[in-house]
């Protein structure tokens, strides 16, 4: 498509950007707020300005529309549940009382009621609100806040697009309130919510919009024959509306598969889709249903979930191919920029010629506007942008940071004898139990103890030079003394070292390995006020010196009780990093599982017998499509045996993940071949026990008793409960007590208690056994 161009202008927009602001400013005011040190006023104008700076460098970038509405003081399904009505009966006076107020104790809970509840947006770090419906609940439409950021953005003489939730995604993410029987589906609403997103509609038409989005990424996950008979209703009824903008429905994160011909005959004007991840699917289905005549396709080509350039002439091929497809195709990044940091050229400590291979929202927005522009007037009036493009993919392609010989040569040769213990787990279990001499329901916490301020301080002068190397290990030290005679004291039969040491569990293994950067302004929204900064797999990865030997051998020098060596399982280092897209997934997480194998294996030479790899993230990457699930786990597992595997048999292998169901993934935690797993299940009441029993998991198990996300202290009789639940499903040589997770962010006081009441626990038990 060199010099051919397209028969309608393209235009180039984004779906939402990141609220944050330079220097977070957007946290400060929120915080500030919160601390009564901004008063509301204060906080209405900073965040109208950065609305307002934000849209206007996306007007001069060449975005031709930009979004409105997506902006929020703390997260936007939160602002549906607003623009809705669907306020929680506990939260109704406060908001009543105060609407900003009331907000944020939706968001946060006051000290007497509990805020909504918090769980991951998709298969994004980003955590959302969730709304909480019931047969009782009454909508009511408030289109304030949408129809304002409308009016502000026209006010910039912008051409601005409000982007909503839509209402088939908000019904599906809600759940039952509280009170309400579980089986109770707020799908069921779709009826009544219906007319209330008419009226909001109808609002902004008003107030000036000639198109609105509505966002459906619910659309790309499985969804049931009635879940897509709903679909199309909603769209059929808001498409008959008299009095509507245009509608583009938005889908995001995979591809629309059955939702895609109930959308593409939906009376709506346009359909956005992700042509990254599924670029091959969703291009095949569009062919399928014949492509869009007489809508708009919003092609998202520039992926929003990474944090890597575009390779702009697969994006102009993939352009030139959906031309032929729909009316009128215009140019946009796969979802919301939300996802990824600002602005790469704030990065000063990044080598320049790697800040030439990365793109944050920033240099994103640039490249949706050069494809539209190329896609308008033809490649030759991007020669230069193109050019560049070509030149920095091809040093990214040749450097010795993204292809390292050595590293790509061990992980060809791995074999598949690499990723299985020499002994099955019968033999191992009988050698370790000679070597570790365990009493039957043997006690351990999962890693870390509070890190307290004192610990914080520390590191942060190591960074910034005020403490001395020296000083700070003997600080490190000093904590671990602390800890391992705190254990010993408890009766805590298998000890940890307590991890003082990690800044954050995947950023200090980051650090010490080759082929991760850090970021210094690369923040990203997790929840609220809450970013992160993940680090970035850029390229290939290798361990040149062991990352944690010296603690824990240190741990170990202080007592004859086993000290459990800790490291992060390589698909919880991915999951939680910005990972490389010039390979697929499954390589990057076979080099970081053998640069953990050199670490596992140094552990047992120094010494160590018991070795925990945590897992964490195990099911949250799990693909959005069922279908893609068995790959996923495929490689997930075998990267986690790889990591594991060369050792020797009565070395104990522990491994740990904490979230509340594991229904989906109890084959994949068999096929990880781990001794021992920990498990959280102390406010589920042990049902994982029960689960793992049922599918026949033949290892040992340490389900939660002491849940470390509240500041309550389980009793005695609390925990020894627990255990007992526990042990009507898995036998008491098979059980082990412990903390749901790791006690960082709990105080000493909790811990101390929480710990004796557990170990209490497993004496009064073992009795019965
Ligand atoms: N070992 C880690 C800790 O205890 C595990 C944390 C986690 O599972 N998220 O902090
Ligand atoms: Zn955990």
């Amino acid at each position: 498509m060199t010099s051919k161009s397209a028969a309608a202008a393209a235009r180039a927009t984004v779906y939402g950007y990141p609220r944050q602001g330079r220097n977070r400013a957007l946290k400060k005011a929120i915080e500030g707020y919160w601390q009564g040190l901004v008063t509301a006023d204060a906080l209405r104008e900073t965040t109208a300005g950065l609305r307002r700076t934000t849209w206007q460098q996306l007007a001069e970038a060449g975005l031709h529309e930009v979004p409105t509405g997506d902006f929020s003081y703390y997260d936007h399904v939160l602002d549906t549940s607003v623009m809705v009505g669907a306020i929680p009966a506990r939260h109704r006076a406060a908001v009543e009382a105060d609407a900003l107020d009331g907000y944020f104790a939706m968001a946060r809970g006051t000290q007497d009621v509990a805020p909504l509840e918090m769980t991951k947006w998709f298969d994004t770090n980003y955590h959302y609100l969730v709304p909480e419906l019931g047969p009782g609940t009454v909508f009511a439409a408030d289109s304030a806040k949408q129809v304002a950021e409308l009016k502000e953005a026209l006010a910039l003489g912008l051409d601005a697009r409000p982007v909503l939730v839509g209402p088939v995604t908000y019904l599906l993410l809600a759940k039952p309130a509280p009170g309400v029987a579980p089986g109770f589906e707020p799908l069921t609403l779709l009826d009544r919510l219906l007319p209330v997103y008419a009226e909001v509609l109808a609002d902004l038409r008003a107030a000036g919009a000639t198109w609105v989005q509505l966002d459906e990424p619910a659309l790309v996950q499985d969804r049931t024959p009635a879940e897509l008979n709903a679909a199309a209703r909603a769209y059929r009824e808001l498409g008959v509306l008299a009095d509507r903008p245009k509608l583009l429905v938005a889908s995001y994160f995979d591809r629309l598969g059955e939702a895609l011909p109930v959308l593409a005959k939906a009376p709506v004007e346009g359909l956005a889709l992700d042509f990254t991840r599924s670029a091959a699917a969703n291009l095949d289905d569009l062919a399928a249903v014949g492509g869009l005549p007489g809508k708009r396709l919003v092609a998202g080509v520039v992926d929003g979930r990474n944090v890597w350039i575009d390779d702009l002439e697969k994006s102009l091929a993939t352009l030139g191919t959906l031309l032929g497809l729909a009316d009128r195709v215009d140019v946009a990044a796969s979802c919301s920029l939300l996802h990824v940091p600002l602005d790469v050229t704030a990065e000063r400590d990044i080598d320049p010629q790697i800040v030439r291979w990365l793109a944050f929202a920033r240099q994103k927005t640039g490249e949706i506007v050069t494809l539209a522009r190329a896609l308008e007037r033809g490649t030759d009036a991007v020669a230069a942008e193109l050019a560049a493009n070509r030149a920095d993919l091809a040093s990214r392609a040749a450097s010795a940071i993204t292809r390292d010989p050595a590293v790509r040569a061990r992980s060809a040769a791995v074999t598949e004898a690499d990723t299985h213990r020499s002994q099955p787990y019968e033999l191992r279990a009988a050698a370790q139990r000679d070597r570790l001499r365990l009493p039957l329901l043997p006690t351990t916490t999962i890693g870390s103890f509070p890190q307290t301020a004192e610990l914080r301080t520390a590191r942060s002068g190591l960074r910034a030079g005020r403490l001395g190397t020296a000083a700070y290990e003997e600080r490190i030290e000093a904590e671990i003394r602390e800890v391992v005679a705190f254990q010993e004291k408890a009766g805590i039969d298998v000890l940890v070292h307590g991890e003082p040491e990690r800044n954050d569990m995947v950023q200090y293994f980051a650090e010490q390995l080759t082929g991760y950067l850090a970021t210094r302004h690369g923040w990203v929204q997790s929840y609220g006020t809450r970013y992160v900064r993940p680090p970035i797999l850029a390229g290939d990865i290798s361990r040149p010196e062991p990352m944690t030997v010296r603690w824990t051998r240190y741990a170990q020098s202080l007592t004859d009780r086993p000290v459990k060596g800790m490291l992060t399982g390589p698909v919880t280092m991915l999951a939680w990093s910005f990972v490389r897209d010039d390979q697929p997934l499954a390589e990057t997480a076979r080099q970081v599982a053998l640069a953990l194998r050199d670490e596992v294996n140094d552990l047992e030479t120094a010494g160590t017998s018991v070795i925990q790899v945590d897992e964490p993230a195990l099911r949250e990457t799990l693909p959005l499509r069922a279908a893609d699930r068995a790959a996923y786990l495929d490689w997930a597992t075998e990267a986690f045996r790889l990591a594991t595997s060369g050792t020797r048999p009565d070395t104990q292998i522990h491994t740990h993940m904490c979230y509340a169901e594991f229904g989906d993934i109890l084959t994949a935690i068999d096929d990880l071949d781990a001794d021992v797993i920990s498990l959280e299940a102390a406010r589920s009441h042990m049902q994982v026990a029960g689960e793992l029993a049922a599918a026949g998991y033949p290892r040992e198990v340490g389900p939660g008793v002491y849940d470390i996300h509240s500041p309550r202290v389980p009793g005695t009789a609390e925990a020894a409960d627990l255990l007992r639940k526990g042990l009507a499903a898995i036998p008491g040589e098979r059980l082990w007590v412990n903390p749901d997770c790791g006690l960082k962010t709990r105080d000493w006081s909790e811990v101390r208690a929480s710990l004796e009441s557990l170990v209490a626990a497993a004496h009064e038990v073992r009795k019965e056994l």
